[in-house]
């Protein structure tokens, strides 16, 4: 085993950095070499430090969350068999690389006696064959068993990789042995696609830490492994990654379309890329950023709605649609980041910026350090601290933050996304730069980097222009250097110790189209962070799926700082309209609003008349269908239906407040007819409007939708998408719910709106 010193630069320089981290002295090498070198290098984790929000936000990911795991919680399953469910046994392997990475930017003395813990505790549970899994042995490697292997792998490499631990090695090669023999293409072997679900990508993705494992231990037959895997995707009944992908460039098209396994899939193979430098590989994975980049990629730098890619422009943005699992926003953010480290280029940095500064930090509590499952651009948060995939995830996706910022590339240090800190960045020449950055970013776009060198060097320093950036400048000694938006400015000279770089871009303030999914919305984005309009800092504004602002021209916006007390370190006066009436709306950025809008209304398309008292209601449906959109917005043209689920005799669709309120009227909007359903059958009675009194009463019909129009199982009414209906109850009640109830026409039923007004 080869090892390495890191950092063997000047050690004065480093002393001065003063980095708290652990020190990585005898940290283990990689005894294989990549084929293709990456270009850009991260600084190492010990020899940074970020202030600032980034640097807030990373105290919040260890303070919080990381020191107040349940370790008992995450190790039971491995420790009495089975466990308690089919992925219970995940958790263990994300929280070493979660802690394992902030010990190494921390040096925290809490932290390492935990990470300590967790690997012996873990690795003690191994049976004598390489098994480190929660199933009975009558159960191997089926559900997600070959799943919970990949988070071992990736848990213990990472620990080995910063502790040089050899018991890790020793029981990551275990595993890696017992998948190696246990699943191929030879005789009596598995088939690994069998032994996992969404097509077998959850099984497949173990290509990543298969990689790693390769990697630390140089085997061949490991690589041979991968080789297996990535054959295994075009065997029958496979998801066909590389094959559809690199044909057809529609993640949506391809396998089940789940996001979180598809992009884990993906990880692995631009790693495949850097150590074969076999291009196949490589082709895929490109030809899926693109298209998640352009059809699929949420304002806020997330993908995926019930889990799942959704179909081109399709991006639903209520709580009803279950947006951006947490798991899938930080696979986004690892694919981005291993396409950056391969190809340097900007346009990953601008991904990366895009979803750490908003969808990654929105998904966070920033009190606690808990997470959202998913987080909508449009209603509230709901961090939670129950043990689940995706607050094992959030966490890894904070903890990569010190990978993100700066590091060598090519020639010179570069400064990717901008934050207050500082950094040792290793050149190949062995000289070490230090890069000391002020800046109030993302408030403000005013920076000012010193670059420290023992003695005078010359280097290029690379300075990222983010593509929202529409004027940017470096100046040096009075040289200005302008940049253009989604390139590097080169700045390319003799540089002095402790010599000044003073930046200036613009933070300009977009308007964002709502695109297909918000035709009549528009979202206010300021530099990298896009705003909303939070509840709590706009009492005056009663209905705010209503407000407008008052001009969709940026210059016309009216955006001024304004402040908002303790709770909002950023916020944002515009000029808005609402019911008609001027009224200044407050906006804060993304990542800190917690009961929100991203889309507001067109200023020329804002909704007139009375508004419904179950405007704000949490939906619900009695069966999953295929199609999102809110049921309670106002809106005619999206709809939620029950295609695609089990038959039912009856279907409904609920509308939940969190107040009694009085309902005298109920509308109720038919979605969309198809011809296998869409409609309600009326043979045995028109569909029933019922409510609910208290929370805990049960359902009582209060009405009959008389107006529906006749239908039977297989003869659809005519009615136009979005037609609405209506009845008058016969006195007014008051109610905590409202809810529908019909027999299914065809196959499935839809509804576009359900709607209680007091009048
Ligand atoms: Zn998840």
């Amino acid at each position: 085993m080869g090892r390495v010193a890191i950092g063997t630069g000047c050690l004065l320089v480093a002393a001065a950095l003063a980095a708290p981290g652990p020190g990585l002295a005898s940290a283990p090498k990689a005894v294989v070499a990549d084929k293709v070198k990456d270009r850009f290098t991260p600084a190492p984790y010990d020899r940074q430090k970020i202030r600032g929000l980034l640097g807030e936000r990373m105290r919040v990911n260890l303070e919080g969350r990381l020191l107040h795991v349940n370790e008992a919680a995450l190790l039971a399953g491995f420790q009495r068999r089975p466990g308690e469910q089919p992925w219970i046994g995940e958790h263990a392997g994300k929280f070493l690389d979660a802690a394992t990475n902030t010990w190494l930017y921390t040096g925290d003395y809490r932290l390492k006696p935990m990470l300590d813990r967790m690997a012996q505790s873990l690795i003690a549970t191994q049976l004598p064959d390489g098994y480190l899994g929660t199933y009975l042995d009558s159960q191997r490697w089926t559900s997600w068993d070959v799943w919970v292997h990949k988070y071992d792998l990736i848990g213990l490499l990472r620990y080995y990789a910063a502790t040089g631990d050899g018991p890790s090695l020793e029981a990551a090669r275990k595993i890696g042995d017992l998948l190696e023999l246990t699943f191929g293409d030879g005789p009596g072997q598995r088939d690994i696609l069998k032994s996992g679900t969404h097509v077998g990508m959850a099984a497949t993705s173990v290509l990543e830490p298969i990689l790693m494992l390769y990697r630390y231990n140089g085997d061949e037959r490991y690589l041979d492994f991968a080789r297996y895997i990535v054959r295994s995707y075009d065997r029958p009944g496979g998801p066909k990654l590389v094959a559809s992908l690199t044909a057809t460039g529609n993640v949506f098209q391809t396998a089940d379309a789940k996001a979180y396994e598809m992009m884990s899939n993906l990880v692995g193979l631009v790693d495949l890329y850097r150590l074969t430098g076999d291009e196949t590989f490589l082709k895929p994975a490109l030809a899926a950023w693109r298209d998640i980049a352009t059809r699929r990629l949420y304002l806020t730098g997330t993908t995926s709605s019930d889990e799942y890619f959704q179909d081109s422009g399709d991006l639903p943005g209520e709580e009803s649609a279950n947006v951006g699992e947490t798991c899938a926003t930080v696979t986004w953010l690892q694919l981005n980041w291993q396409l950056l480290r391969l190809t340097g280029e900007a346009q990953y940095a601008d991904e990366i910026e895009r979803t750490l500064f908003n969808h990654l930090l929105g998904a966070q509590d920033a009190k606690n350090g808990n997470f959202c499952y998913f987080t909508p651009l449009v209603g509230r948060k709901r961090p939670s601290a129950t043990i689940s995939c995706c607050l094992s995830s959030g966490p890894r996706g904070v903890a990569m933050i010190p990978q993100l910022l700066w590091g060598l590339r090519d020639d010179g240090p570069a400064v990717l996304l901008y934050a207050p800190g500082e950094a040792t960045i290793p050149l190949p020449n062995g000289l070490d730069v230090v890069l000391r950055s002020e800046t109030k970013f993302p408030a403000d776009g005013a920076v000012t980097i010193s670059v420290r060198t023992p003695r005078v060097a010359r280097f290029p320093l690379y300075l990222r222009v983010p593509s929202w950036c529409t004027r940017y400048t470096a100046t040096v000694k009075g040289e200005v250097t302008e940049g253009k938006p989604g390139q590097f400015v080169k700045l390319d000279r003799n540089w002095l110790p402790g010599e000044m770089v003073q930046i200036q871009m613009d933070l300009p303030v977009r308007v964002a189209p709502g695109g297909s999914s918000y035709g009549d919305f528009v979202a206010i984005v300021r530099g990298p962070q896009v705003l909303a309009l939070e509840a709590s800092l706009n009492p005056l504004v009663q209905y705010p799926h209503r407000a407008a602002p008052r001009s969709a021209n940026p210059a016309t916006l009216g955006l001024i700082e304004t402040k908002a007390g303790a709770n909002w370190p950023q916020a944002y006066m515009i000029d808005g309209v609402v019911a008609g009436k001027t009224q200044p709306l407050v906006l804060v950025p993304f990542a800190d609003a917690l009961n929100y809008r991203v889309w507001l209304a067109r200023p020329d398309r804002i909704p007139l008349g009375q508004v419904a008292a179950t405007a704000f209601g949490r939906e619900s449906w009695s069966r999953p269908g295929t199609q999102h959109g809110s049921i309670c917005d106002e809106r005619s043209d999206t709809y939620r239906n029950t295609l695609g689920a089990k038959p039912a005799p009856q279907d409904w669709y609920a509308v939940e407040m969190d107040q009694a309120a009085s309902i005298a009227r109920v509308v109720y909007r038919h979605g969309k007819l198809f011809a296998n359903g869409g409609w309600f059958d009326t043979s045995e009675g028109k569909p029933q409007i019922q409510i609910k009194r208290t929370r805990t009463a049960n359902w009582e019909t209060v009405a009959t939708l008389d107006e529906y129009p006749n239908a039977s199982a297989i003869q659809p009414p005519g009615m136009r998408d979005g037609e609405a209906f209506s009845v008058r109850l016969k006195s007014p009640v008051k109610a905590v719910g409202l809810r529908i109830a019909g027999k299914p026409g065809g196959q499935f039923s839809t509804c576009a709106e359900l709607a209680g007004y007091e009048r």
